[in-house]
């Protein structure tokens, strides 16, 4: 409801430009970077990113994430491709860690895995959970991240058997990412690709 009065207030904006009737116009779109480095190794799954995490993208981001822009997610679905060709799919969010969730009110991989499921006719599962609040990788190395989210998740109920395409806003060092998918791979999921707004850089 927040967002409704805001947007009433304060209409779209895009995030580079500032020019109204959206999140991320064309032309500031068309400006960003977009991700060709490889990807991190992640149990031969592969893994489609989209773009480098900096400027407007991390911009657009960080408001999805931090300030309640919750229909970033769908301007930023938009600009992602389809993935598995026309089957039916079904897109599993990475979750954030639960305290955050509970802080936020949300967690922006459900928004960002609903916005694609939408466009692109699939479904959501949100079967794959935290187990346990690890704290946030964002200061950490890259040994300590694969540390700091080893056990992190399970899943919850039957398999799926459809192709998985397990979604997250960003991904650097993909150890979360890799954790997830020894979870799935363990209960014999193995069709699965994993779609990635953007990449950040481990600085
Ligand atoms: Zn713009």
């Amino acid at each position: 409801m927040w967002e409704r009065i805001l947007q009433a207030v304060f209409p779209d904006a895009c995030v580079g430009c500032q020019q109204l009737g959206g999140f991320l116009c064309d032309r500031c779109m068309a400006t960003c970077p977009l991700y060709e480095g490889d990807v991190p190794e992640m149990h031969g799954v592969p893994c489609v990113v989209q773009f480098v995490y900096t400027g407007m993208i991390r911009r657009a981001i960080l408001l999805l994430k931090y300030a309640g822009r919750r229909r970033m997610a769908d301007a930023l679905a938009a600009h992602l491709p389809a993935l598995c060709g026309g089957q039916r799919v079904c897109y599993v969010p990475i979750p954030a860690a639960p305290a955050r969730v509970a802080q936020r009110g949300y967690d922006q991989a459900v928004l960002l895995a609903n916005a694609l499921a939408l466009r692109h006719h699939g479904y959501v599962s949100c079967q794959l959970v935290r187990v346990r609040n690890t704290p946030t990788q964002a200061k950490l190395n890259r040994q300590q991240r694969h540390t700091n989210v080893q056990s992190a998740f399970a899943w919850y109920g039957p398999a799926i058997r459809d192709p998985i395409v397990l979604v997250d806003d960003v991904c650097t060092t993909g150890a979360t990412l890799s954790a997830a998918i020894a979870v799935l791979h363990e209960l014999g999921m193995r069709r699965l690709m994993v779609q990635v707004v953007a990449r950040g850089i481990l600085t």
